[in-house]
C-alpha cells in the first residue's frame, strides 16, 4: 500500500503518469465489466456463453496484468509487451467470436460491424504496440512517439463508437435486460474515460509538436507557468538540504535558467541557496559574492556552478569594472581546496578524434595555486626583482634575485603551493583511482623546476610508498610518475581508461584537449572535491561568448547544454547521497540517461553533429532550447 502511495504522490503532477492512472481507470472499469459479463453467461449457460467465458477470463487475466505493470510504472516497453500479447488474445477471440455469431446465425448486421470496427481498432493497436517497442523507441518518444500516440486515441475513439452503437443495438432488441443494461452502463463508462484519455493525449501531442511543457497544460502565459513552478507541490520530489547554486555569465547563464525550467523544476521541489556570481553581481559586491558562495559549499557541502567570465582587460573595459577581477573558479578552489576531476560523457556514436581511445581518460586537475593565485607585475628597464622570503619577525630568510632588468622593461611572475594542499591533491587522486580501478599516471616539469615541480614528485611518492602502494597492488592498478611532454604521448597513444592528475595549469589546457578529442567540451564533467567531503559540480567549459552574442542579436544558437545537466545531476545526486533520498539519486541519473539517450537517437546540438556516425540514423541538429525540450520529452 505504502509502495502505491508512495509512486502516485512522486508521479503525480507528471503528465503522462496522469493519464495512465485514467487508463488504469478504464482498464479497472473493462475488467469489471469482463468479469461481470462472465458470470452472466456462465448464469445463462449455452456453447456461446462458455466460450465467452473462457475468453472474458483470459482477457481479464492479461489486463490485471497490464494494470499491475502500469501500477508499478515497469518500463514502457514491458507495457507494450503485455499489450500485444493481450491485444494478440483479443484478435484470436474476435475471430472465433465472429465464428460462432456466423454458426449460431445470430444477426448479421452486429457480427459485419463487430468485425470492421473491432477487427480495424484491433489492426491499429497491434501494430502501434508492437513497432512501438522498437521502432518508435530508437527514434526517442518526440514527435513521432506521440503522433502515434494520437492515433492510439483515435482508435480508441472509434472504439468507443462501436460499443455504444452496439449498445444501442441491444437495447433496441431483445436480450436479456440486465445484462444490456450492465453492457450500456459499462460501454458509456469505459468510453467516456478512453475519450477523455484519448483528448488528453491529444492535447500533449499538440503542445509537444509546439514545444510546450507538458507538465502545464492550459498555463501557456509564461509567468504562470514560473509561478508555478516555484510553489511547492508535494508530489514532486523533496529535498532535505540545498544546494548552493552559483549562478554565471552570458551564454550559459540563459542554458542556466532553461535547463531548471525544462528538466528539474517540473520533477523536483528545488531547494537551493542562490548566488549570483553573474560578472555584475561580483563587480557590485567586489566579488565578495564569490567568497560567500564558496564559504555557502562548506557549509551545505555540495554546489553547483555556471559557467563565469573571467575578466581580461577587454572585459574590464566591456562590463566598466571597478577592477580586473580574480578568477571565481580561482577563489573558490582556494577556499575549498581539493582536486578537479574531469570525465568525458560518452555516448554511442560520438567517437573521439583520437581513435585508439576507447575508455574515458579521467583528467585530475590540482585546484590549489600555481599561476591561479599568483603574484605579477610589470618591471621597469634598469631594476632588479627579488624572491624574498621572511620569517614571522620580517627578518630576511632568503633573497634570492629573479631579474635585473638592464637591457628592457620586463614582467614577473611568482608562484607558490602548500605541501598540505598537494598532499590532499595526491591522497585524493589514490582514492579516487582506487575508487574507479583505473591507473593513475602524475606528471609534472621536474627536470626544469628542480625544486618546484620536484617537490610535487616527492609528496607523490612518499604518499604512495607509506599509504596506498599495497593497496594499489591489491587493486592490480598501477602508479606512475613520468615527465609531463612524455605523458602526452603516451596518452594520445593510449587507450584510455587512465586517471591522469596533473598541476593546476597543465589540468586546465590538457582538460580541454581531452574534451575537445572525445568530442565536444560540452561533453566534460567536473567536480571539486575537497579533503573535507565537499562537492562542487560544474561544466568544463565556459560561458560560449559567440554563441551569446548570436543570442542577443536573436539569431538560433544550438549550444550544448550536456555537461552544464550533468553538472546539476552531479549536485543533485551527491545531495541524495548525503542526505539519503535515494529518489534524488534515481532522478539525477534519469536525468543523465535521458540526455545521453537523446544524443543516441540522433537529436543533438550543433557541435555533435560532425562527430556523430550511428548506422541507420541522421542526426538532426537542434537548437538550444528544443535539444532541452527533446530530453523533457524523454523524462516526461
Ligand atoms: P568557451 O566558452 O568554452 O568557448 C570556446 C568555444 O568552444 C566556443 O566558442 C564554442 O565554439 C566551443 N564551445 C564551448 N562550449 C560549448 C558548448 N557548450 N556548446 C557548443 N560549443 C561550445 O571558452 P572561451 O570562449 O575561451 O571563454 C569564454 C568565457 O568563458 C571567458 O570569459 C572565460 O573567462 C570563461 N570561462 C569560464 C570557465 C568556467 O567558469 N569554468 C571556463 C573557461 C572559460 P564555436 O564558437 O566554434 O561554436
Ligand atoms: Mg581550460
Amino acid at each position: 500500500m505504502g509502495f502505491v502511495r508512495k509512486t502516485v504522490r512522486r508521479c503525480m503532477d507528471n503528465y503522462t503518469f496522469r493519464a495512465f492512472c485514467i487508463l488504469c481507470a478504464s482498464l479497472a472499469v473493462n475488467l469489471f465489466y469482463l468479469i461481470w459479463n462472465a458470470v452472466l453467461c456462465f448464469v445463462k449457460a449455452g456453447l456461446w456463453e462458455s466460450s465467452q467465458l473462457v475468453w472474458f477470463a483470459l482477457l481479464a487475466a492479461a489486463r490485471a496484468l497490464l494494470l499491475l505493470f502500469y501500477l508499478r510504472k515497469l518500463k514502457r516497453e514491458t507495457c507494450f509487451y503485455v499489450q500485444s500479447v493481450l491485444l494478440g488474445l483479443s484478435g484470436i477471440q474476435l475471430i472465433l467470436l465472429s465464428f460462432l455469431v456466423y454458426r449460431y446465425n445470430v444477426a448479421p448486421v452486429f457480427s459485419f460491424w463487430y468485425l470492421m470496427v473491432s477487427g480495424g481498432y484491433i489492426c491499429v493497436k497491434l501494430v502501434l504496440a508492437l513497432t512501438g517497442r522498437r521502432k518508435f523507441r530508437k527514434r526517442t518518444s518526440g514527435g513521432l512517439f506521440l503522433r502515434a500516440k494520437k492515433y492510439l486515441s483515435l482508435a480508441e475513439g472509434l472504439f468507443l463508437f462501436h460499443l455504444l452503437f452496439n449498445r444501442l443495438i441491444e437495447y433496441y432488441g431483445w436480450t436479456d435486460g440486465m445484462l444490456l443494461l450492465s453492457n450500456l452502463l459499462a460501454g458509456i463508462l469505459y468510453g467516456a474515460i478512453i475519450l477523455l484519455l484519448a483528448g488528453l493525449l491529444a492535447v500533449r501531442a499538440f503542445l509537444q509538436m509546439r514545444g510546450k511543457c507538458l507538465s502545464k497544460i492550459g498555463f501557456s502565459v509564461k509567468i504562470i507557468r514560473k509561478k508555478l513552478n516555484e510553489v511547492p507541490c508535494m508530489s514532486k520530489i523533496q529535498m532535505k538540504n540545498p544546494v548552493v547554486e552559483m549562478d554565471g555569465d552570458e551564454m550559459t547563464r540563459v542554458l542556466w535558467q532553461w535547463i531548471k525550467e525544462d528538466l528539474i523544476l517540473p520533477f523536483v521541489d528545488l531547494k537551493t541557496e542562490y548566488y549570483d556570481l553573474g560578472l555584475v553581481n561580483r563587480d557590485k559586491t567586489d566579488d565578495q559574492v564569490t567568497v560567500d558562495a564558496a564559504n555557502a559549499n562548506k557549509k551545505y557541502k555540495v554546489g553547483v556552478k555556471c559557467a563565469t567570465i573571467t575578466p581580461n582587460a577587454q572585459r574590464v573595459e566591456e562590463y566598466k569594472l571597478k577592477q580586473m577581477w580574480k578568477s571565481p573558479n580561482g577563489t573558490i578552489r582556494r577556499i575549498l581546496d581539493g582536486t578537479v576531476f574531469r570525465a568525458p560523457i560518452l555516448a554511442k556514436g560520438i567517437t573521439p578524434y583520437i581513435p585508439g581511445w576507447k575508455k574515458p581518460i579521467v583528467l585530475a586537475r590540482h585546484a590549489y595555486g600555481d599561476v591561479y593565485s599568483g603574484v605579477e607585475t610589470q618591471v621597469k628597464q634598469g631594476n632588479k626583482a627579488y624572491l624574498v622570503v621572511e620569517d614571522e619577525q620580517g627578518g630576511v630568510v632568503e633573497k634570492l634575485l629573479i631579474h635585473d632588468f638592464r637591457e628592457s622593461d620586463g614582467i614577473v611572475q611568482s608562484v607558490h603551493n602548500l605541501d598540505k594542499s598537494i598532499a590532499s591533491f595526491a591522497r585524493s587522486c589514490f582514492n579516487y583511482a582506487l575508487d574507479v580501478k583505473m591507473p593513475l599516471w602524475f606528471a609534472t616539469k621536474d627536470t626544469i623546476s628542480k625544486k618546484y615541480d620536484h617537490h610535487f614528485k616527492d609528496i607523490f611518492a612518499e604518499i604512495y610508498d607509506k599509504e596506498y602502494k599495497e593497496k594499489f597492488a591489491a587493486a592490480g592498478i598501477e602508479y606512475m610518475y613520468t615527465l609531463i611532454d612524455d605523458a602526452v604521448a603516451r596518452i594520445v597513444r593510449s587507450e584510455g581508461g587512465i586517471l591522469w592528475a596533473c598541476k593546476n595549469y597543465d589540468g586546465d589546457v590538457m582538460s580541454d584537449m581531452v574534451a575537445t578529442a572525445y568530442g565536444s567540451l560540452g561533453l566534460m564533467t567536473s567536480v571539486l572535491v575537497s579533503p573535507d567531503g565537499n562537492y562542487e559540480f560544474e561544466a568544463a567549459h565556459g560561458t560560449v561568448t559567440r554563441h551569446y552574442y548570436k543570442h542577443l542579436k536573436g539569431e538560433e544558437t544550438s549550444t550544448n547544454s550536456v555537461a552544464t545537466i550533468f553538472a546539476w545531476t552531479g549536485a543533485l545526486a551527491k545531495r541524495g547521497e548525503l542526505d539519503g533520498t535515494p529518489e534524488l539519486c534515481a532522478f539525477a541519473k534519469k536525468l543523465e540517461q535521458a540526455t545521453v539517450a537523446t544524443i543516441e537517437s540522433g537529436k543533438m546540438t550543433g557541435d555533435l553533429i560532425p562527430l556523430f556516425h550511428a548506422e541507420g540514423i541522421v542526426p538532426q541538429k537542434l537548437d538550444s532550447r528544443a535539444f532541452l525540450k527533446a530530453v523533457a520529452a524523454r523524462m516526461q
